[in-house]
């Protein structure tokens, strides 16, 4: 039986746009007073982007949930399982 697998994509993805969030957080209160919305603006598309990839790596097998924290590169070790059903998260490039 072929493995199901996630895309790694949307675990790189996924870590972006956390640091993304951080990074328009610290430049919205970084920025004047009338540049705030554009620091508002880069948060809440990398919020959306960061559910989105969320959305993306869930169980290939039951949907229900997905990896706590997604591995952002092969090498990172251990594996995460499920919650729901208890498969391993096998990433496309491990499989
Ligand atoms: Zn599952």
């Amino acid at each position: 039986m072929k493995v199901k697998t996630l895309k790694r994509k949307w675990a790189r993805a996924y870590w972006l746009f956390l640091w993304g969030i951080l990074l328009s957080g610290f430049l919205g209160a970084a920025l004047p007073e009338g540049a705030r919305p554009l620091g508002l603006a880069a948060l809440v598309l990398c919020a959306a982007g960061m559910i989105f990839g969320i959305w993306k790596l869930r169980c290939p097998y039951c949907g229900k949930s997905a990896p706590r924290a997604p591995a952002f590169s092969p090498s990172s070790g251990k594996t995460q399982y499920c919650s729901s059903c208890g498969r391993p998260f096998v990433y496309d490039d491990e499989a």
